[in-house]
């Protein structure tokens, strides 16, 4: 049974022509950058070319790009970074209560470390306010750093009047990008971002690799210490076949963003609303407006998001509960627990990200087996037939 690949935020399809442009870097072009023999040296070019690709993608400089193992080290190094940039006095870093744990995690370390972190509320449609965030800015406020796009709900925050209250107040503002980069345009410049982190995974490139990007006005340290490669600031040789892959898929996504868009935006609508009109007692969580255009999470009443989970892998279909990471853990997902989410309507929630390489069929196929199996689940539920019962009593 071929798969139906309905995870998209988790990971993505690696493109043909992504492999294609990679295979040589394993098979002939294995040449450490680092040599000063011909072989090797044009391997430096070729990263460089890579870098100016993505640099040119967020109308960045080439030297603001450091290539790094994915977006949980880029996240790492830019909250570090401004913790150490700020010196031995008192330090301050404002995030939201819904990143992702490669923000949180890294926050909470910092916090043993006696940085203290104020974590923004978000409203019941997964958007922080620009109000609360200027009013919990401190004098000793080093970064804030609200993510670009959620990975759980889609919701994209406003990142300019994010950007204008970190200038207004002289604060470093890091964006966690890794949802975004590739889906939607992004110019750093414009938008007054200081730090961006992006992964390859995430818009049909290799894993292992991502990217962190810095202004280069901003003096910051190094992360890992050893070599000179990545500037002196990330150590260690380089991993040129992912940076060429990851280059790949830069190129692809810019030249394919708009028809994307409009495909991936078509099968989601599309999507939401069958579930919306064919199944009783469910709900969108996450802004319908301002959402990643491939994103779809529900939440249906009466049922255990995993339950669905697992009739549907039965099918062939591969969706999530949440986030790939949370997804397996009993506890509901902190992004749906932000927003306000009750947790008996959050356990029954079901992820769906769609890319561009999906159909309309999948989709159709998806929906008449998800009806199936909340029926199903629904069934035995006892909480369903209670309701029912006081339903019926009520009438
Ligand atoms: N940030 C966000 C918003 C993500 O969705 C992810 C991965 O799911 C990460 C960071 C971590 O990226 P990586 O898997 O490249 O380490």
């Amino acid at each position: 049974m071929a798969v139906i690949y309905l995870d998209n935020a988790a990971t993505t399809p690696v493109w043909p022509e992504v492999v294609d442009a990679m295979l040589p870097y394993y098979r002939e072009n294995y040449g450490n950058p680092s040599g000063i023999y011909e072989f090797a040296a044009k391997r430096k070019k070729d990263i460089q070319n890579a870098r100016k690709k993505i640099a040119d993608s967020l109308g960045a400089e080439e030297q603001e790009i450091y290539f790094t193992s994915g977006g949980t080290e880029s996240d790492n190094w830019a909250l570090q970074s401004a913790a150490t940039m700020a010196g031995d006095c008192k330090k301050h870093i404002i995030t939201t209560q819904m990143e992702h744990h490669a923000i949180l995690n890294t926050c909470v370390s910092l916090e043993k470390q006696g940085v203290e972190v104020t974590y923004l509320k978000v409203n019941e449609n997964g958007m922080i306010s620009p109000e609360e965030l200027e009013k919990a800015i401190r004098p000793h406020t080093c970064l804030i750093s609200v993510m670009y796009a959620n990975n759980e709900v889609g919701t994209i925050q406003p990142i300019e009047k994010v950007s204008y209250v970190a200038k207004k107040h002289h604060v470093l503002f890091h964006t966690d990008a890794v949802q975004a980069y590739g889906h939607v345009t992004i110019n750093v410049k414009m938008s007054g971002i200081d730090m961006l982190s992006a992964s390859g995974h995430k818009l049909n490139g290799p894993k292992g690799i991502g990217f962190l990007y810095v202004n280069k006005d901003i003096d910051f340290p190094p992360f890992l210490h050893g070599g000179h490669q990545e500037g002196g600031k990330r150590a260690g040789t380089e991993n040129v076949a992912g940076i060429i892959g990851l280059g790949k898929a830069a190129e692809i996504a810019e030249t394919m963003m708009e028809e994307r868009e409009e495909k991936v935006k078509a099968m989601r609508d599309y999507l939401m609303n069958r579930i919306l009109t064919e199944i009783p007692y469910v709900r969108v969580n996450g802004s319908r407006k301002t959402r990643l255009s491939g994103n779809c999470n529900f939440s249906f009443q009466f049922i255990e998001g995993s339950s669905l989970l697992i009739l549907l892998d039965t099918d062939g279909i591969c969706a999530s509960a949440g986030s790939a990471c949370s997804s397996g853990q009993s506890s509901p997902s902190h992004v749906l627990s932000a927003m306000g989410v009750p947790d008996d309507i959050a356990r029954g929630t079901l992820r769906l990200t769609i890319g561009s390489q999906n159909t309309m069929e999948e989709i159709d196929y998806t929906v008449e087996c998800i009806k199936k199996h909340v029926r199903k689940l629904r069934a035995g539920s006892p909480e369903y037939e209670d309701y029912q019962n006081k339903n019926l009593a009520n009438q």
